[in-house]
């Protein structure tokens, strides 16, 4: 059934093209600036893109991890988990996820791998324990080092979700005692694509599988394996207690006035100066404000390799200018491939165009409604 493009397979689920127009509007709304099909001022051109490609095969290993990753995706509602992974995804092995258990969930490994061997997108969730020859982490006999190599062999794609698999996480943080480190210190021989954070936004992940669908690309990369379409630019840019940071506005403790009036989190220990990441615009969950800063925690700085779990949550950071952005680079790239300085802007111009897209949404709906009653 791989061989049926998501189009082809929408409509065998009995789908209807304004549920689907609908789902892509959606989808335009929370993808990424700077994806190729996600041009948001094409949404025809964006549906005939993810229409006719081919549903990847998507395996999904669990390493040392606290199932965060996957959870932030379960929770994920426009689009929902069903659309997400029934119609835009094969998502053929997921331990938490599927039906079958024991041999039965392993048989579905072996089968996805061998059906779709060289095509399959592997994605990791966890840190890989190499202490002692990898014994922290057995999953069917088998440990988490042997497993990884194996089902990498044959992946089109590796990504590593979470900030665990991108580069040791939580486990790997001071003594490291499993010796914890990310998928790409064992998987050497290939591009590994680093979607950090915890839990990682999953629209990057479902924007980066996307992409690889729909133009047998991968989104180009920063020097630390990050999508640059998700992680060019500080998340201080475009926070909304900016305007506090510049007026030298600051909350000095938890509960007092200035963290009452929703003042700057710098001096708690905001490491948003210094994190690269698009939680200041693109939320988790499709709700306004759920993210640390939006609920008047300090960012931790859990995209940052050498900020998350490694420095103290509460020391404070130099950050990397004070000054505002001075100005905003074009959205889209001329070739349509990812623009480093892509996202910047976007916030605003996103922002419109996201309006007219729930809008346009919205109305989808209520026609659907009336036509239904
Ligand atoms: Fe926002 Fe933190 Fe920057 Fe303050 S220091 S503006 S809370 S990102």
């Amino acid at each position: 059934m791989h061989n049926e493009t998501i189009g082809e397979h929408l409509v065998r689920c009995g789908v209807s093209r304004r549920r689907f127009l609908r789902f892509c509007l959606e989808l335009a709304v929370v993808a990424p600036a700077g994806v190729a099909w996600a041009d948001k001022t094409r949404g025809a051109e964006m549906a005939r893109q993810i229409a006719g490609a081919r549903r990847p095969s998507v395996i999904w290993l669990h390493m040392q991890d606290c199932t965060g990753c996957s959870e932030t995706l379960l929770r994920t509602s426009a689009p929902d988990l069903a659309e997400l992974i029934l119609h835009l995804i094969s998502l053929d092995y997921h331990e938490t996820l599927m039906v079958g258990s024991g041999h039965q969930a392993e048989a579905s490994l072996h089968q996805a791998m061998s059906e779709n061997a060289g095509e399959y997108v592997l994605v990791v969730e966890g840190s890989i324990p190499r202490k002692d020859g990898g014994v922290y982490l057995k999953i069917a006999g088998e440990n988490g080092i042997d497993l990884l190599e194996r089902v990498a062999a044959n992946a089109a794609a590796v990504i590593s979700i979470g900030s665990c698999a991108s580069w040791g996480g939580i486990p790997s943080a001071a003594h490291n005692p499993t010796d914890a480190v990310g998928v790409s210190s064992v998987v050497r021989d290939k591009a590994v694509v680093n979607i950090p954070g915890c839990p990682a936004n999953p629209y990057i992940l479902l924007a980066t599988v996307l992409q690889y669908a729909t133009a047998g690309t991968l989104p180009l990369l920063d020097d630390l394996g990050r999508p640059l379409f998700a992680y060019d630019r500080v998340l201080h840019d475009h926070c909304p207690r900016r305007a506090h940071f510049d007026k030298g506005e600051f909350a000095g403790a938890f509960g007092d006035e200035g963290h009452r009036k929703g003042w700057c989190l710098y001096h708690l220990g905001c490491k948003g100066p210094v994190t690269h990441a698009p939680c200041s615009t693109r939320h988790f969950n499709e709700v306004v404000d759920c993210w640390p800063i939006g609920i008047g925690a300090p960012c931790y700085g859990c995209t940052e390799k050498e900020i998350a779990f490694r420095v103290p949550m509460f020391d404070t950071v130099k950050p990397e200018s004070f000054a505002p952005a001075a100005s905003f680079a074009p959205i889209y790239h001329e070739t349509k491939t990812v623009s480093p300085v892509a996202a910047g802007v976007a916030g605003a111009v996103i922002g419109g165009l996201a309006g007219a897209g729930l809008a346009t949404a919205r109305s989808l709906d209520k026609k659907d409604e009336e036509e239904e009653s």
